[in-house]
């Protein structure tokens, strides 16, 4: 009789993720004017593995996108891809962030 090897999804790994934000600090931020004034692919919106990113729906919005960083997993990629230097983007203060230990 074989062993049947259960596969998880990655939602459900996900689902298994900690995480605990800072209210007090946000570890990545954007610059909305150059957002609105440089960006056309708008990269971090489709490069980022958890969706902080979403195209903003408001015509009254700073900038063409908004960022949540709660669920952010700390992988960088926002940073790396976009080519305006619009994400400043730091590690959370120990303590803060996410764990991967329970996934
Ligand atoms: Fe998304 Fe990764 Fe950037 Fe966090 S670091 S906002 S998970 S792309």
């Amino acid at each position: 009789m074989s062993k049947s090897k259960k596969t998880m999804t990655v939602e459900e790994k996900l689902d298994l993720t900690k995480f605990t934000t800072d209210q007090n600090y946000e570890h990545i931020t954007i610059n909305p004017e150059i957002c609105k004034s440089k960006c056309t692919t708008y990269q971090c919106v489709y490069g980022c593995p958890a969706s902080c990113y979403q195209f903003t729906e408001s015509e009254e919005a700073p900038g063409p996108v908004t960022l949540d960083i709660v669920g952010c997993l700390e992988c960088g990629t926002c940073k790396l891809v976009c080519p305006h230097g619009s994400v400043d983007w730091h590690y959370p203060k120990g303590g803060f962030g996410v764990e991967f230990k329970h996934s």
